[in-house]
């Protein structure tokens, strides 16, 4: 059986999203996808896996809704479903950005550039990329010579931008993220608070500028980081360098993964061998986790576990 992934967003206007939310759920599992999906006054914002044919129904479904009219879907080709459940929960916000002036998107944004207009401006002397994805997003893979504001959440970023104003002058700022949904709202400002020269963004994203049979995904290094259970998925189809480096022992690695504490379920870049020596604790405090969830998930032994954990304990105090 072929699946797909479908990856969109839509700024349009939810008169009341938690009804919209409970009626779409219903929709969705009528229809047999797995997925997440976030409603807003301000639109919809979703990743969801399923059949060809299930994912199919679902994009006809939408595309004949007036409220989603002209509603654009990235499709990736998968093997299996991408999600374990689906979930629509209402948001007070599609992105957390949290602005006191929020950004309509249809009133103020940064100019649309296709994937081979970005990579062009990318080129050129007086730009300067900005990231505004997470942190562990970035460091699985971005575009070469993009910068990352140094930053716990999205929220922080205009601050971060503020405080750094001068890295902007003169120039013109472009933005990227994931599917674009950051960028619709985050070039708004940028463009409101006279941040650079002019402000564009990457139409579509970097799921788009993957499949770009221009671009074919060119100077993006690494991996891309994604919502779902497939974590990281493949950008650029001519080159492949790697960028991430594994939280452990700092050897180039690209395999993401969370901590293993639920407490704490930090996102890290870390490969299968060092998972397993960690426990997949990020921190020798998470490995102890009485809720660790690797021991569970492995099935380990009391035994198993205090072995490898003396041996940690030894390594972490040689360090
Ligand atoms: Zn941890």
């Amino acid at each position: 059986m072929e699946y797909q992934v479908l990856l969109y967003y839509h700024y349009t206007k939810i008169e009341d999203p938690e009804a919209f939310a409970a009626k779409h759920l219903a929709d969705c599992k009528e229809i047999g996808l797995l997925g997440r999906i976030l409603v807003a006054h301000e639109g919809i914002n979703g990743t969801v896996s399923g059949t060809i044919e299930q994912t199919e129904k679902y994009a006809e479904m939408m595309q004949n809704d007036p409220v989603f009219e002209g509603i654009v879907f990235k499709i990736d080709s998968a093997e299996h479903h991408a999600f374990k459940k689906m979930h629509v929960r209402p948001r007070p916000e599609l992105v957390n950005l949290s602005l006191e002036n929020d950004i309509n998107p249809h009133e103020i944004t940064g100019d649309y550039l296709s994937p081979a207009e970005f990579m062009e401006e990318m080129q050129k002397e007086d730009t300067i990329i900005l990231d505004v994805r997470n942190n562990y997003e970035y460091e699985v893979g971005h575009f070469r010579g993009a910068i990352m504001p140094d930053v716990e959440t999205f929220r922080d970023t205009p601050q971060w931008v503020l405080e750094n104003k001068h890295l902007f002058e003169g120039k013109r700022v472009l933005t990227y993220c994931t599917g674009g949904i950051r960028c619709e709202k985050f070039s708004g400002w940028l463009k409101r608070e006279g941040i650079g020269e002019s402000v564009g963004q990457l139409h579509g994203g970097v799921a788009t500028y993957a499949k770009d049979e221009e671009t074919k995904g060119q100077l993006w290094d690494g991996q891309m980081y994604v919502f779902d259970e497939r974590l990281t998925v493949p950008i650029n189809q001519v080159e492949h360098v790697i960028v991430g480096k594994d939280h452990f022992d700092g050897t180039p690695c690209e395999r993401c993964m969370n901590c293993s504490n639920p407490q704490c379920n930090k996102k890290i870049i870390a490969s299968e061998e060092n998972e397993h020596k960690h426990l997949g604790g990020c921190t020798i405090e998470c490995t102890l986790s009485p809720n660790n969830r690797y021991v569970a998930k492995h099935g380990l032994t009391q035994e198993e576990v205090a072995e490898r954990v003396a041996a940690l304990q030894q390594e972490y105090a040689q360090v």
